[in-house]
Parts: C-alpha cells; structure tokens; sequence
C-alpha cells in the first residue's frame, strides 16, 4: 500500500514536473525540427512568421475571409457547407466516413448541403424555431454530421451528447437546457424511453434507422427517414446574426452539475483562423480528427474548423484500436492528424512495430490536445511516425485553440507553445489581480474578447460572469510561462478531473454514487495514471447494515457506470468509516487526495472534530 502511495506521489509530481525536466537527448532531437520547413509535402506553413503574425493578423482579418450571409447576418453551417456546395467545391469530398464494421461512405459538399437543408427543413415543420435547443445522442454516422449541421441551419442550438451517456447524463443535460428535440438511434432509445417521463419540454425524437430494419416507433418519435423522404429539398437557412446561440456543450465544473458552455455562429471565426494557422489545413489536405463531436474538440475541429477551410475530412465511427487507426490513416491517406494524449500513449504502448506494419507516409502534420502531451511521446512520434505530435490548449468555454505549437517553430516538447495571433494570454497571481513574470507558476489567463469565448453558461450567469476578472477569463487551469512566451501547463487549480481528456466532476460522480442503496457518504479524487494521465478513486462510508467487501465494490462502480457513461466510473473504491469533512459539513476533497498521494495536508484549520 505503501509503495503504491510512494508510486503514485512520484507519478503525480512527475506529471507536474517533467517538462522542465527534458532529457538533453530529447532538446537535441528538436534542436534539428527546423523552422519554416516545408515539410514532407512541400506546403508552405499557412502560419509562416509567428511574431510577424502576432504583428499583423487579428480577428478582424480573418473575419473578413468568412463570407457571412448573402443577405447579412453569419451561420456556422452555412460557412461550413453551403459557401463550398455553391461554389467550386461542391463536388469536392466533405467526408469520407469509415464505420465501425469497415463500411465507407464518400459526401461532397453539394451532398451535405442538399441533406443538411432536408433535415433543417423537416425540423422547422417540427417546430423548431431560432434558438431552441436540440440535441443528437448517437455513434459518428454520417447522420450525427447532417443533424447537427442541419440544426445549426434551421437557427437551432446544436447540442451532441456522447452515445456511451447512461441515462443520469442523459436526463441532466436534455432537462437542463430544456431540450425540444433530439436525434438518435435505435441503440440509444431504452435510454431516452426511461427518462423521457421528466422532459416535458422535449417535443419530439427523431429516430435514425440506419439499419432499416421494420421497428415501433414509441411516444414523441417519430422517424428519420421519412422525415427527409417527405422535406423539401429547397435550401433551408434560418438568418441567424453572429451573437445567436448556435452551440451547446455541457462541461463538468467543481460543483454542482455539468453546465451548459453557449457558443455563438460568430465562434467559426475562431474555428476557421486557427484550423487553418494551427492545424495548417490546406486545400489538398485529408484531415483526421480523432475527437467525437461529444467533447467540443469534435464539433470545432471534426466538424466547423475543416469544413470552413473546405477541406476534406474523415470520420471514424468505431473506437481506439492501434492497428485500425493506423489502417485507416493507410486507407485514406491522412495528412493532418488530430489527436490526444491519452490515444497517444496507448499508441506508443502497442508499439513501434505496429505503426511499421501501415504506411504512414501521407501525414505530413500532426496536433493534440486535452490534456499534457509528455515530452516523450513527441519524441516517440518522431521516430515512430516520423513527425512530432504538435500540442496545443483549450477548452470547452475558449471555443477554440488558443495556446498553440505552429509548424514554423520549435517545439519545446512538453511544451503548450504560444498564444494564437489575436490571443493574449498571461499568468496571474493568487488572487488573480496582478500578472506574474516569467517563470512564476499561477493562473493561466486570457483578455476577454475573441470571437468563439463562451457567452454564458446556460441559466448561470452569475456563475459565468464569475469567470472573469478585470477584463480576463480565469481558465481555471495553473500554468507557467517561460522568457520565450512558452505556456507549461501545471495542473487544475480546482477539483475537476481530467481522464483520457475527459473532464469530470467530482460532484457528479458523488450524486450518482450515493444514490446506491449501500452508500452513505462519497468522496471522489483523481489519481495519476500512465496512461489515462487520471482516472476516479472514490472514498464511500457504507450505511449501517452493509459490510465491505470485493463484491459490493464491484456492484458500486457498475452502478456509476451504467448511470453516468464509461470514463465517470471509479476505477478504484476505498471504504471508509467516514469521510473528512469541513465544519459546514462539506467532504474535504483536497485532504482526501493528500492523503492518497502522501502530500502534505496543509490547512486542517476547517476539519470538522
Ligand atoms: P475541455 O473543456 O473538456 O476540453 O477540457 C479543457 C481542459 O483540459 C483544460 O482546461 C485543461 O485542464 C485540459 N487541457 C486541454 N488541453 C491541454 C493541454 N494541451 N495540456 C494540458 N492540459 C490540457
């Protein structure tokens, strides 16, 4: 036990830590990226000079390369679909989707938009009007891509739900934004049936039959494929303005429920600038992004970023599995790659054969993010792959990236790299008022104003305005910054969890655990892991009348799982005659996990006797 605790101190301080620490071997390896190279396909950089960037490049000028509406006003999809359908792309691929079972299918523009306008169509005879809320809760078909396009079209406000949500995470996100249709499959429909009793406002729910097998369509469904047999064809814009709502994504916070981080159609602004200077799209480009639209990075980058800069994009509907990632880099000839840590690492634990037995010679750029990318797997995709993983930071509420590597500068490995041209970020102290010089670790802040930054979350302004301080957002992460402008990423400054680049709250994870009949109280942490960089540890005090044991563990973190979705489970349950607590009665997390990690308790001041 106790060697576990010693390991895990070591793992954490060691994720905290090893980017300063840089083996000499791995500087010299990036001493020989050079800059400005035009890389293996002879593209120049779309971000040649970064200083003269930051110079010359600022929101407005990319605005200015987004067509808006033909009669005024600005819609994501329209950005993303119909200024290409109606011009020289439109038969251009827009996707190619791989299934799970190895299906393909191939979508120009001028097909997504004659889909898109189908569906968007059919959801105003459903009575979708501008600003409602309207949900897709389904696998990475090519359905999932219409819907949500086509919500954006008829001036909804798109919200993707991860398909692996159990039914708790369901309910609280439909409930709370008072959803007034979804979309989803016949996999997904038990679930939504057992909730649908507490979502009055939800109107109707649209059923994608992709199988087409004969099924009983329940209350309030109704069915996809004779929707859009039945909608008109003719195009189907909603004209929305820049600050309308458009996107929904429901982020976990230290307290309380997951909440509804607001985009804007004004956000594709953001999404096109840094699709194209940061994840350098060009127009011959086969862009793979890994993220489901679930997480934002697969609504901003899988879905507005390559699509605004016309660029084909492939879907993979199936999950993580080295050798399949690989085939399907091999099949469409990939040449950006954007990743995650957590894939990363399991990539590098199947090894450098794997990737040997594939031809991966089309990548030619290669992007992570979600949570710290270590300084050894942007060795190992060097020598792997052949190129560096390039990491950059967001989140939810920033909409888009904006601390960013960019190919025309070193890396330094383990390294966030600098703020996008039109980004100003700094480090700020405790108690966030005075910014902080280089080398000081404190908050990680940016000036309130760019184009895709959240503009509220849903029914708490309060909570939202909260957020910012004298004219920055406070992101909520801790952070350095080097005599280069170089961002180092710390950790949290709150309790949230980060697993496999999935936030979770503790909070969450507590609700659902106390509903087992067996728990009387629930403490829930984040422990270091090789691999998931987090996962959940949760402390529980059982209720009189039950006893420990191996089983009732095993009970409980089903339990979780089937409620809430896959990565909120806790991996590890220890029990506990009773958890530490303030006086007011509140379980003092931070005590818990420095307990686990073999920490220094600091402050007990507030421990309840
Ligand atoms: P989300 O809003 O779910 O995308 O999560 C955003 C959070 O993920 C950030 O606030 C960070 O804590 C973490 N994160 C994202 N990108 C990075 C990165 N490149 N390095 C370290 N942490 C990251």
């Amino acid at each position: 036990m106790q060697d576990n605790k010693a390991l895990r101190r070591r793992s954490a301080q060691g994720l905290e830590h090893s980017k300063d620490r840089v083996p000499n071997e791995v500087k010299m390896q990036y001493e020989t990226i050079r800059k400005g190279d035009p890389g293996r396909w002879g593209l120049r950089p779309n971000l040649a000079d970064y200083a003269r960037a930051r110079q010359e490049l600022g929101w407005e000028a990319f605005a200015a390369e987004i067509s808006g509406l033909p009669g005024g006003g600005l819609n994501i999809a329209y950005e993303a679909i119909d200024r290409h359908a109606l011009g020289q792309n439109k038969d251009k691929a827009a996707l190619y989707w791989e299934g799970a079972a190895g299906e393909s299918e191939r979508y120009s523009f001028a097909d997504l938009f004659n889909l898109t306008n189908r569906l968007a169509n059919a959801l105003r005879g459903l009575g979708v009007k501008k600003g409602d809320r309207v949900f897709t809760y389904m696998d990475r078909t090519p359905e999932l891509y219409i819907a949500l396009l086509a919500i954006a079209k008829a001036g909804g406000v798109l919200g993707p739900l991860f398909s692996a949500f159990g039914p708790d995470a369901v309910r609280d996100r439909l409930a709370d934004s008072g959803a007034k249709v979804l979309i989803t499959t016949p996999k997904q429909i038990k679930i939504v049936r057992q909730v649908l009793a507490g979502l009055p406002e939800l109107t109707t729910i649209i059923v994608v039959n992709r199988k087409g097998a004969a099924r009983e369509l329940g209350p309030r469904e109704v069915s996809y494929e004779e929707l859009m047999a039945e909608a008109a064809q003719a195009p189907a814009l909603e004209p929305t303005g820049p600050e309308d709502f458009a996107i929904v994504h429901y982020t976990s916070g230290t307290t309380g429920k997951p909440k509804g981080v607001m985009h804007v159609h004004q956000a594709i602004v953001g999404h096109y600038a840094t699709a194209k200077l940061v994840l350098d799209l060009h127009p011959e480009d086969i862009y793979w992004c890994t993220a489901d639209p679930g997480w934002v990075t697969g609504t901003s980058y899988g879905i507005f970023g390559p699509w605004s800069n016309g660029v084909s994009q492939v879907v993979f509907e199936g999950g993580f599995g080295a050798g399949r990632w690989y085939q399907v880099i091999e099949k469409y000839k990939v040449t950006v790659w954007y990743s995650a840590p957590t894939a990363i690492r399991l990539l590098m634990k199947a090894g450098d054969q794997a990737a040997k037995k594939y031809d991966l010679s089309s990548l030619r750029y290669i992007c992570s993010v979600g949570e710290p990318l270590n300084p050894e797997a942007v060795v190992w995709s060097q020598k792997a792959l052949g190129l560096p993983f390039h990491d950059n930071w967001w989140q939810t509420e920033t909409g888009c990236i904006q601390i960013a590597n960019y190919p025309a500068q070193d890396i330094k490995p383990g390294s966030m790299g600098r703020p996008f041209p039109g980004v100003t970020a700094t480090i700020l102290d405790e108690a966030c008022e005075k910014e902080l010089a280089p080398g000081q670790e404190g908050h990680l802040a940016l000036k309130a104003g760019w184009p895709s930054m959240f503009r509220t979350y849903w029914n708490r302004q309060d909570y939202y305005e909260s957020r910012f301080t004298n004219g920055w957002y406070i992101t909520g992460d801790r952070a350095r910054m080097d005599q280069d402008g170089y961002f180092w990423f710390v950790g949290r400054a709150d309790d949230v969890i980060n697993t496999a680049g999935h936030l979770v709250g503790p909070f969450e994870v507590e609700s659902a655990l106390i509903e087992h009949p067996a728990v009387a109280e629930a403490g829930v942490i984040g422990i270091p892991d090789p691999i998931a960089m987090e996962v959940i540890k949760a402390f529980i005090s059982l209720k009189d009348g039950y006893q420990p044991s191996e089983e009732l563990k095993k009970e409980i973190k089903q339990f979780v799982r089937k409620k809430l979705h896959a990565l909120a489970f806790p991996r590890e349950i220890e029990f506990l005659p009773s958890l530490p607590k303030t006086r007011s009665g509140k379980i003092m997390r931070r005590l818990l996990k420095a307990r686990e990690l073999g920490l220094p308790e600091g402050d007990t001041s507030t421990l309840e006797e």
